[in-house]
């Protein structure tokens, strides 16, 4: 079998080289064809001997993401539906700003989490993602929207916040963030590259010490009895541990400061008590919130809370000093925004069933700066 050299970070395209009897510097340049020139013909790798060239077509392959759907919201989000096997698929959304393009990208197909208000998590585990399927789909984004080569940054964040708990597939997370970042690859700045969790603590740790970014942890509740409800794995990390371990990784975080997210569901988490109560919760942590309101899918169970209601909770923290943002809700007539990413392929009428939910879910017009 051969090796997708796209999943590889620099230690391995290093040993991969050595192997070949290759100097390290070969591995730098083959770095650069790939993520910075998005090149996937060995032929093509001018400044590599012809002999070389000719052995890694023999060994390897540079091989990005099987896409099968591109759609465009009327607001310029774009998703990509890419094909994982099995039946499987999985979303990656590209965000574009006045003053930043933002790439969302899954982890995983499905999720373990069973987060009660998430599309994904509804939608069960099926796998995880190899190294080259996470960063695969930073680099076809780059090649779609013609990036590659570009003077300017058209991907200038990343988001860890597709379908998919990234912590849950730590090993593969890191080597793809560490292509991000790499110099040689996407030279992201850590703080332009976000991991959000819903708080597996040991993982958070380990993250702190190889490849510490920018952290959003995703809390929407302001107790541990209503978070136990609606974010189960807080069974088994309660949140005075899960903020312990917010504390920690800040040491060493490129931002002083971690993004708490808070989605608003009707009724369950955003009345006036629970703003009040979050504001005290919080207090032990130097943070940000993100109040995120909910994006309904079908069969969701839940509603989006009321636009008053929204102003009226983000006040509240405002008023507390809390720095506060509500998520605009970007692509939601593609199903593209947060927690509606499903990747279904062979369900179609779940699909056309909720897109009609989502065009008739009113679009709450609060000028907001996402994260
Ligand atoms: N698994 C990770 C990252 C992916 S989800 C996590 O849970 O943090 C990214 C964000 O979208 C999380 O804060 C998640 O809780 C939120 N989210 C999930 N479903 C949502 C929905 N239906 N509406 C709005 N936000 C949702
Ligand atoms: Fe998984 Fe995150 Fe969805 Fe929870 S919110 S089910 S952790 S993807």
């Amino acid at each position: 079998m051969t090796v997708n050299l796209l999943g590889l970070v620099r230690q391995e395209l290093n040993a991969f080289c050595q192997d070949l009897g290759e100097k390290p510097f070969r591995a730098k340049q083959i770095m650069h064809w790939m993520h910075q020139s998005g090149v996937c013909d060995f032929a093509a790798m001018s400044d590599i001997s012809k002999l070389l060239r000719e052995r890694l077509g023999g060994l390897a392959c540079i091989k990005g993401p099987k896409v099968i759907q591109d759609s465009i919201a009327l607001d310029g989000t774009r998703k990509w539906l890419i094909d994982v096997g099995t039946g499987n698929a999985i979303e990656t959304v590209f965000i574009p700003e006045s003053t930043r393009g933002t790439l969302c990208v899954s982890s995983q197909a499905g999720c373990a989490l069973e987060c009660t208000f998430c599309s994904t998590g509804r939608q069960g585990f099926n796998r995880n993602l190899s190294a080259a399927e996470i960063i695969g789909q930073l680099w076809w984004a780059n090649q779609c929207l013609g990036a590659f080569g570009s003077e300017e940054r058209v991907i200038s964040n990343v988001v860890m916040m597709g379908m998919g708990e990234p912590l849950a597939n730590f090993d593969n997370v890191v080597k793809a963030l560490q292509l991000m970042l790499d110099d040689d690859a996407y030279g992201l700045s850590r703080r332009r590259v976000t991991l959000s969790t819903s708080g597996l603590v040991p993982a958070m740790d380990r993250l702190r010490e190889e490849c510490p970014v920018a952290l959003a942890v995703s809390l929407h509740a302001p107790n541990d009895a209503l978070r136990n409800q609606l974010v189960p794995i807080n069974r088994k990390y309660p949140i005075r541990e899960l903020f312990a371990a917010c504390l920690r990784y800040i040491e060493k975080a490129p931002r002083d400061f971690v993004t708490f997210e808070y989605v608003l569901l009707d009724g369950v988490n955003d009345t006036l008590a629970h703003a009040r109560e979050l504001v005290e919760t919080v207090k032990p942590v130097p943070c940000k919130i993100n109040l995120i309101p909910f994006n309904p899918f079908a069969n969701a169970g839940y509603e989006r809370s009321k636009p008053e209601a929204v102003s009226r909770f983000r006040d509240v923290l405002l008023q507390a000093g809390l720095v506060t943002t509500v998520r605009k809700t970007r692509g939601d007539d593609i199903a593209a925004a947060c927690g509606q990413l499903a990747g279904q392929v062979k369900d179609k009428t779940r699909r056309v069933q909720r897109r009609a939910l989502v065009q008739t879910t009113p679009f709450i017009p609060i000028k907001v700066v996402a994260m």
